[in-house]
């Protein structure tokens, strides 16, 4: 049994509990700038989410993390019904993600440090937002955040990537929850999590999503040495490659030189264009029964394939303590 648990938006479970786990999903990403801008991954509707994962559980997918964070397109009660109807369990993010779901003038980019730590913690402890801070009503649901979600822009984190993080880190350290980052392009994991270790945020706790999007081993292996998580999303676009897939092959490299313990793997499949269920291909489940295979291919064993497909994502998913509920980011010093 492992110490601690993993925060769903159905409850509390512990990281026993599953065997295959996508670490940087999208189930729903439902708001009217990405109607308008990015059409192309404007996943809204609940029967269609509820027919892929139905589909993602029948190939053994226990557990799945969504990436959007606050008003990026979240929607908490549409989430949790999915989770119930297809059994699959959903981690939600609070945080925030890239500038670009926001723009310059949301009032996420004119709030201090403890102001967003404190939304953030409120949506860890107590419940999300039913209208995911987007209204000047803030109505909390059953239905509590897992997981801080936070996004840098390049190497050189600019100032509002190190307000986020450092509100992360925040909430974080208050609660005991893990943070997923969004690496954009493959960039900015070190600075990243230098960062975040600077404001007490151990690397167990941090997931770098995207870092294969630059499949270069020294590049990996430097990010691997500071003992985050690495999070591999690309080998779903890379589905028809098998064996050739540059993320299969950087996963087993990886595994190879010693860093097993902190690989996890997500399809990042925003894209309607990946779900079956929408008429796309290869479908979310393409994961869970293919890449093992592709792994077997190429020469690693079934207790490395599982820490890789389930256990080290259930494992740093789990919160490092127990959080008080009523507590807040304000009543820490
Ligand atoms: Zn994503």
């Amino acid at each position: 049994m492992t110490a601690g648990f993993i925060r769903t938006v159905l409850g509390d479970t512990s990281a026993d509990d599953f065997d295959v786990v996508y670490a940087h999903e999208h189930v729903i990403i439902d708001s009217p700038l990405i109607a308008a801008a990015f059409p192309h991954i404007h996943l809204f509707d609940e029967e269609d989410a509820v027919t892929e994962l139905s589909e993602c559980r029948h190939s053994g997918v226990g557990l799945m993390l969504d990436a959007m964070p606050c008003s990026s397109g979240r929607v908490i009660d549409r989430l949790a019904r999915i989770s119930a109807r297809s059994g699959v369990a959903i981690v939600a993010a609070t945080g925030l993600h890239h500038d670009r779901y926001y723009g310059p003038l949301h009032w996420s980019n004119r709030v201090s440090v403890d102001a967003l730590a404190e939304l953030f913690v409120a949506d860890l402890t107590e419940g999300i937002d039913l209208f995911d801070y987007a209204s000047p009503v803030i109505e909390r649901t059953d239905h509590r955040a897992g997981v801080i979600k936070v996004a840098t822009s390049g190497e050189h984190p600019d100032a509002r990537d190190r307000r986020n993080l450092e509100a992360a880190a925040q909430a974080s350290v208050v609660t005991g929850a893990p943070i997923i980052t969004h690496c954009e392009g493959g960039t900015g994991a070190i600075a990243q999590v230098e960062l975040l270790n600077g404001w007490g945020v151990a690397g167990s706790q941090i997931i770098l999503s995207h870092v294969d999007k630059i499949a270069d081993l020294s590049h990996l292996r430097d990010i691997a040495s500071t003992g985050a998580v690495l999070e591999c999303d690309q080998s779903l676009r890379q589905a028809d490659k098998g064996v050739a897939s540059l993320t299969a092959q950087a996963i087993c490299a990886l595994v190879t030189e010693g860093f097993g313990s902190q690989v996890v793997v997500g399809t990042d499949g925003a894209r309607r264009s990946l779900w079956r269920s929408l008429g796309g291909e290869p479908g979310l489940a393409w994961l869970a029964t293919e890449l093992p295979l592709i792994l077997t291919e190429l020469g690693l064993d079934v207790s490395q394939i599982s820490a890789v497909m389930g256990g080290n994502a259930a494992r740093a998913l789990t919160w490092k303590c127990a959080p008080t509920p009523s507590r807040t980011a304000r009543e820490y010093p």
